[in-house]
């Protein structure tokens, strides 16, 4: 069976690459794909931390270097519950095309991982993009292997973001760690 994980982080992804890689018959591909990850140095940290993960764990990843921050920034409502639906669909929307174009049986996504994600909202529109591109989407709650991925990552010394991902996520964010990447007149 031929299974594409579309993936958003390494963190995310390595306990669910470790949760697939050992069943017989499974062929496992990933997908990058983070069209709004604010700015585009921190999509090259996380771009860089999944190719070092395919690189270790054998696993080929796919890059799409889709830019659309500004159409995020400029173009979309600051409201949590509006942009967040519409980041699922982009990458729900994508992950379905792709793994319908280049033959794969199954596809899921490594949002499914996250507990501060809208796990069920991903989960109907992963079924959905599934039906619209005649594939199957496989269904699964990762949530339990969260804690497990941010470990992997940290041991192996793998970028770990501090932000979930787009310009007002960054901007949102009190994490004492977050990246300088603006002054206060940039925001
Ligand atoms: S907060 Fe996270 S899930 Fe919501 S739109 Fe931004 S990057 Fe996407």
């Amino acid at each position: 069976m031929k299974m594409l994980l579309h993936i958003c982080c390494a963190p995310c992804a390595v306990p669910i690459v470790e949760r697939f890689l050992p069943e017989q018959g499974m062929e496992l591909a990933g997908l990058y794909f983070n069209p709004n990850i604010h700015p585009k140095e921190e999509f090259d940290k996380r771009k860089g931390a999944v190719l070092t993960m395919a690189e270790d764990y054998g696993v080929p990843v796919s890059v799409n270097e889709l830019n659309m921050l500004d159409y995020w920034r400029d173009s979309l409502p600051a409201d949590k519950s509006k942009r967040c639906i519409y980041c699922y669909s982009v990458r729900l929307e994508e992950a379905a095309r792709y793994a319908s174009e280049y033959g794969y049986d199954v596809f899921t996504t490594s949002l499914l991982i996250s507990p501060y994600q809208d796990h069920e909202l991903i989960a109907s529109m992963g079924e959905k993009a599934a039906l619209r591109h005649g594939v199957r989407f496989h269904y699964e709650d990762f949530r339990p292997l969260y804690r497990k991925g941010k470990e992997l990552a940290r041991g192996k010394q793998w970028y770990i973001q501090k932000y979930c991902g787009c310009f007002f996520s960054y901007t949102e964010s009190d994490h004492p760690k977050k990246p300088i990447y603006f002054t206060e007149n940039e925001l």
